[in-house]
């Protein structure tokens, strides 16, 4: 059994705080800029919390990973300050909280995450072969002790939280199309998070990869990094038009309705990736969750919402 003492505002301490033992570095394209760029995690004190540097600017601004500098939550998560910004942060934020890492200085030569495989694989292997280390001073934790909602039905989403002892997440999709059922996702054990949600990719609908395609959104794609869901009959003149533009031989449809270029992880593998997400944006309140969350049609946008209100019940 592990003891708990109440602080001040409903934050508990438990277990010590922990950093990397090396530095650590992952490249790539980001998805939306189509920027080819280095990350490299570097080990931080006790108190530090996660922090992004980018070092390819002239006074190398550092942004906090704090929900007080979202600044965008349009296709991803963006943080900034005075007008620097670090675009597409939920995937590494969610591998660091996946993994116990609570401080770490990342520096940044690049607009945007790598997009990598559209999973928190990548960062979570880097991250693993760094190495762990634990702190001397305690961690600190938001104590959920009373339930929290916010729902928004024009948009159509609902989050809850409410007391728990352990970190635990439930998410459920529904985008009302055949091809893309109503499913579910759980993580009760945020040490599962490693094999059960951290590869599990993204994924787009047919008709908004064209969207994004068409307005030069979505630069960094290469038909590798995201499932494609058709949700719509397909004219074999716009797959070889899609196969063109991905450079892929062929392009075609498969029996789940998904495009050709990969094999799912996990049957649900989609819930489980907005599950990532949820992991990702709720860790911009820096502090770890002891509650029970459950998301109906999260997003970045209502994840980030959900992270401020919660921040506001805590602060009060
Ligand atoms: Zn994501």
């Amino acid at each position: 059994m592990r003891a708990y003492f109440l602080s001040q505002s409903g934050i508990f301490m438990g277990e010590n705080q922990c950093t990397i033992r090396h530095s650590v570095s992952v490249e790539g394209t980001g998805l939306h800029t189509g920027q080819y760029g280095t990350i490299t995690f570097h080990p931080a004190p006790a108190g530090h919390g996660i922090r992004f540097r980018r070092v390819d600017k002239e006074d190398q601004p550092v942004i906090p990973a704090s929900i007080e500098y979202v600044v965008d939550t349009a296709r991803g998560t963006t943080i900034g300050i005075n007008g620097t910004r670090v675009y597409t942060v939920e995937h590494v934020m969610a591998s660091l909280t996946g993994l116990g890492i609570d401080n770490v200085l990342i520096d940044v030569d690049v607009d945007e995450m790598p997009i990598r495989d559209g999973s928190a694989r990548f960062f979570v292997e880097a991250l693993e072969t760094a190495g762990i280390e634990t702190q001397d001073s305690p961690r600190e934790y938001i104590h959920i002790t009373e339930e929290i909602v916010l729902l928004n039905e024009e948009k159509g989403f609902e989050l809850r939280v409410v007391p728990s002892d352990d970190y635990k997440v439930d998410v459920k999709i529904d985008y009302n199309t055949e091809v893309l059922n109503v499913q579910f996702a759980s993580l009760h054990q945020i040490q599962d998070f490693k094999t059960e949600i951290a590869p599990c990719r993204t994924f787009v609908f047919l008709h908004e990869l064209e969207f994004l395609l068409h307005n030069n959104l979505i630069k960094g794609g290469d038909l590798s990094n995201a499932i494609v869901f058709v949700n719509r009959t397909v004219s074999q003149d716009e797959l070889d038009r899609l196969a063109n533009l991905f450079q892929k031989p062929k392009v075609k449809v498969k029996e789940e309705g998904i495009l050709n270029n990969l094999e799912l992880h996990f049957p649900n593998e989609p819930a489980r990736h907005k599950l990532l997400d949820v992991v990702g944006d709720l860790s911009l309140l820096g502090k770890r969750i002891k509650g029970h969350v459950t998301a109906y049609r999260p997003g970045h946008y209502a994840n980030t919402e959900f992270a401020k209100l919660i921040f506001k019940h805590v602060n009060n």
